[in-house]
C-alpha cells in the first residue's frame, strides 16, 4: 500500500480501471481478434455454467471498487449478446463509478434505449470503415455499416452522446477509411480514435509489418485536417487526444505498439468465466470464481485480488518494444496458437479477456 495512491503494484502503479467481460461469443469474426479460421463452427465457447452470473459479477465489481476502481467497462467477445444486460447495468450503476460499454454496434439500435434507462453513461463503439466491402473485410461478418450507424444515432438519441468510435487500422486492408471516417463524425461531438492492430492473442497471424504506426495515422489525418494536441482528460488514458484545428471534433490514436504505455497502465481485466488478469497480454488469471462460489467473504476475495495487484510487474508492450528494437527490425509472425484458458504458455486471445 502507498498513502497516496492505496494499492500499488510492484512498479507503483494503481489499480484504477476494471474491464469485465460477459461473454466470450461474438456476432463478428474480426479478422485482427476472432478469425474464422480459429473461431469456426467447431470453437467451444465457455460453457453457460462457467460464466459468471450478474450477481457475481455486481460481487466482484463492489470488491473491486473496495479497492480503488474508478472505471467499470463491461466488454466481451460482444457484450450485447450477453442476455439482459441492461439489468446487469442496473446492478452496477449503484456503484457509483464510470461505468461505460464497448460493443461492435451491431444490436445497439434495439438496445441503447434501454441500457441507457438502466443507467450506462458512456459508450464505445466499434467502426472499422465507411463502406461495406472494406467493413466486411475486416470484420468478415453479415452486418453492414447502417446498422452499426443505426446503432450509434440511437445511442445518441438514448442520451449516451457524446460517443467514442474506435476503428482498428490494419495496412492494406482500411487504411483508405482513415479519412472518411474522421470526415463523417464532423461535428457530431463524437471522438474518433485510431488503434494501432495489436500482437494480442495467438490467433491473428499478427507481424509488425501489418500496423500502421500512429504517427503515419496522424500525418494522413493531418494532409485534410491539421490537429493540436489536447491534455490528457484522466491519468492511465490510453489514448493521446488531438482536437481538429477547423473545429470539427477530437480524434485519438492508441499507439500500444509504437509507443507502449505500461507505465500508466492501471487497468484490471475480469474474464466471463471469473479470472482476474492483470495485462491484456496475460497467458494465466487467478481464479476469482472457485472462491466466490465456495463462500469466501468479501474480505477474503479482496484480499486476493490486493495480493495479486501487489505482486504485479506486467509491462509486456514495453518490452515487446525494446525487443523488436534490440532485434534491429520487425518481430516475426507469432506461431499459430490457439490460447484457451488455462494454459499456461499462450496469450489470452482478446475475446475471452476482454478488450
Ligand atoms: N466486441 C466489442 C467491440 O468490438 O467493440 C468489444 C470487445 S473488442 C475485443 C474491444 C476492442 O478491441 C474493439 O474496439 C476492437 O476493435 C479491439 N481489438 C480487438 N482485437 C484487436 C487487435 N488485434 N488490435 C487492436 N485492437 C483490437
Ligand atoms: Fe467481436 Fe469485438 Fe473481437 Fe470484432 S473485435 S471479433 S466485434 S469481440
Ligand atoms: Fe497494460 Fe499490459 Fe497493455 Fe502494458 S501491455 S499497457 S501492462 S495491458
Amino acid at each position: 500500500m502507498n498513502e497516496a495512491e492505496g494499492l500499488v503494484d510492484a512498479l507503483g502503479r494503481p489499480l484504477r480501471d476494471l474491464r469485465v467481460s460477459v461473454t466470450d461469443r461474438c456476432n463478428f469474426r474480426c479478422t485482427y481478434c476472432m478469425p474464422r479460421e480459429h473461431f469456426g463452427r467447431s470453437h467451444q465457447f465457455l460453457p453457460r455454467a462457467e460464466l459468471l452470473s450478474f450477481e457475481e459479477i455486481e460481487r466482484l465489481c463492489r470488491v473491486f471498487v473496495g479497492l480503488g476502481v474508478k472505471k467499470i467497462r463491461i466488454t466481451g467477445g460482444e457484450p450485447l449478446l450477453r442476455r439482459g444486460l441492461p439489468q446487469l447495468v442496473s446492478m452496477l450503476s449503484p456503484l457509483g463509478v464510470d461505468l461505460a460499454l464497448t460493443t461492435n454496434g451491431s444490436l445497439l439500435a434495439a438496445l441503447a434505449g434501454p441500457l441507457a434507462l438502466a443507467g450506462l453513461r458512456r459508450v464505445t463503439v466499434s467502426l472499422d470503415a465507411l463502406d461495406d466491402p472494406t467493413f466486411a473485410a475486416m470484420t468478415d461478418g453479415r452486418t453492414r455499416v447502417e446498422e452499426v450507424l443505426a446503432g450509434i444515432a440511437a445511442a445518441e438519441h438514448a442520451g449516451l452522446a457524446p460517443l467514442k468510435v474506435n476503428a482498428v487500422v490494419r495496412k492494406g486492408v482500411n487504411e483508405h477509411s482513415i479519412v472518411p471516417l474522421v470526415r463523417h463524425f464532423t461535428g457530431s461531438g463524437h471522438a474518433v480514435r485510431f488503434i494501432e492492430y495489436m500482437d494480442v492473442g495467438c490467433s491473428n497471424s499478427w507481424d509488425l509489418r501489418d500496423i500502421v504506426p500512429a504517427r503515419e495515422i496522424l500525418r494522413t489525418i493531418e494532409e485534410h485536417f491539421p490537429l493540436e494536441p489536447l491534455e490528457p482528460a484522466a491519468t492511465g488514458e490510453v489514448a493521446r487526444r488531438y482536437r481538429r484545428r477547423d473545429g470539427g471534433g477530437e480524434i485519438g490514436v492508441i499507439s500500444s505498439v509504437s509507443s507502449p504505455f505500461c507505465n500508466d497502465c492501471v487497468r484490471a481485466r475480469l474474464s466471463s468465466d471469473g479470472k482476474l488478469h492483470t495485462c491484456l497480454f496475460s497467458s494465466s488469471g487467478t481464479d476469482l470464481k472457485t472462491p466466490l462460489r465456495l463462500g469466501s467473504s468479501d474480505a477474503e476475495l479482496a484480499g486476493i485480488v490486493a495480493s495479486v495487484w501487489a505482486a504485479r510487474e506486467d509491462r509486456y508492450s514495453e518490452l515487446r518494444s525494446s525487443r523488436s528494437r534490440t532485434n534491429g527490425g520487425p518481430t516475426p509472425s507469432t506461431p499459430v496458437q490457439l490460447a484457451r484458458p488455462g494454459q499456461a504458455s499462450r496469450k489470452i486471445e482478446m475475446s475471452y479477456i476482454g478488450g
